[in-house]
Parts: C-alpha cells; structure tokens; sequence
C-alpha cells in the first residue's frame, strides 16, 4: 500500500522512496509518494524520479489505477528507462506546476464561496480553473471577481481534518458537489478548512494560506443549460 505523503504534507518537493511493483503497463508504483494522482478534477502530478546512479526516469502522469483511490501509479514517460521493484529512487516533483494547481485548486473553493450554488462539474488547471454551477441567472462579473480577490488577500488559514465516513452521511450540507463524489470508501474523509468562510470534503493539494493564490481574474461566465453557467478563473 502506498502512502500518500502529499495528503499530509503538500509542500513536500523531493522524496526518498522505494519502487513496490512495476504494473504490466509499465506504470511505477512507489512505497510512499508526493505525485498526486488525477482525481476531483485537478491533473496528476508530473516530476522525475533519480536513481542510484544519479540518472532520472521523466514521470509524465499519475493516476489512479482503475479508479482505485487506494492506489497510485506513476506513469513514465516514452522511452524511459525500466525500473526494477526493490530500486532506491529519490521522487522530484515539476514544484511549479504543482504549486499553480494548488493555488488554483484553493481559488476554486474561494469561488464556491462568493457562489454558494450546487456544483456540477469543476477543472483545475495550470492556468485557470472552472466551476459549473446550476445557477439560473448570471451574476455580476466585477462583484464576483472583487469579493474572490478580497478573500484570498485576506489570508485564510487552510487545514485538514479527519472525518469518518459515517460522519459526513450524517452531514451532508458539508458536500457542495452534486456530482463529483467526495472521496469516501476508505473509512475517513478529509475536510478542507479555509478560515471561518469554508468547510467541505476534499481530496485534492491546497496551499496552507490563501495569500499564497495571489491576484486572481474571472473569466467568462459561460451558458452551459438552462440552469448551468460555467464560471472560469485565472491568475490576474
Ligand atoms: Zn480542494
């Protein structure tokens, strides 16, 4: 089993570890990892892996094999040479992609918060990220873009906590999403904490404060229904 050390700690940039296993697809799995694996609608982590010799394996994405939650695979690049199981390998990630996924993925919950709407889809990318609400009016753009960039100057604490499965049942307000599952099915549910404005069920990497996002633009409000707009958000 891997253990998923960017889910404590998502700062952490370069990582001793050992290679578990090479899956019949040539996918890398590791005793414990920082490459965050494609789920909730933020990209799987991308790096290099270095070995003994000081030569490097290119990791081109990391994903959860068959769904699996449970499990992670780094997945190498074309051409890259083979690793064997039982190999020393120090895990580096591509830090600055990942850092703009984490400020960007910690933008969105800032937008669920200026729009407190039922989510149905939601894509966190290097450059900008969206949200699909079921939102039947369009709201004010320059409202919406002033309220996110005072809340993410106003430098909100973001944490973690644990909840039980049973727990989050019981509380299903804490889920904002009505179609992205949160990540239950392994007995406990991280939380999300941003200051006293948000709570709710996320598995993705966060920065620890929101000053970290930096000046943010919103995009296009897209029509994408009836009842569903497409709000788009970029680093200003
Ligand atoms: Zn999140």
């Amino acid at each position: 089993m891997t253990e998923f050390v960017f889910r404590e700690d998502s700062y952490v940039r370069s990582l001793p570890t050992l290679v578990t296993a090479i899956t019949p697809e040539g996918g890398i799995v590791l005793d414990r990892t920082i490459f965050y694996a494609t789920s909730g609608g933020q990209p799987g982590d991308t790096g290099r892996l270095e070995r003994a010799d000081g030569s490097f394996v290119t990791i081109a994405g990391s994903v959860h094999p068959d769904g699996d939650k449970a499990a992670i695979v780094q997945v190498p690049a074309e051409g890259q040479a083979q690793l064997q199981p039982g190999e020393e390998v120090i895990a580096h990630l591509d830090w600055d992609r990942r850092y703009r996924l984490m400020r960007m993925h910690t933008a969105l919950h800032l937008v669920t918060v200026v729009l407190p709407y039922p989510i149905t889809g939601a894509g966190v990318g290097e450059d900008k990220g969206r949200i699909d609400f079921n939102l039947p009016d369009v709201p004010d753009a320059v409202e919406i873009e002033r309220r996110l960039n005072d809340l993410a100057a106003a430098a909100h604490a973001v944490s973690a906590e644990w909840i039980t499965d049973a727990e989050l049942e019981a509380n299903p307000g804490l889920i904002k999403s009505m179609n992205v599952k949160p990540p239950v099915g392994q007995g406990r549910v991280r939380l999300i904490r941003i200051g006293d404005i948000d709570l709710q069920p996320c598995g993705g990497t966060h920065v620890k404060n929101t000053s970290e996002i930096g000046t943010l633009r919103l995009g296009k409000i897209e029509k994408k229904g009836a009842i569903n707009r497409r709000v788009t958000v970029l680093f200003g």
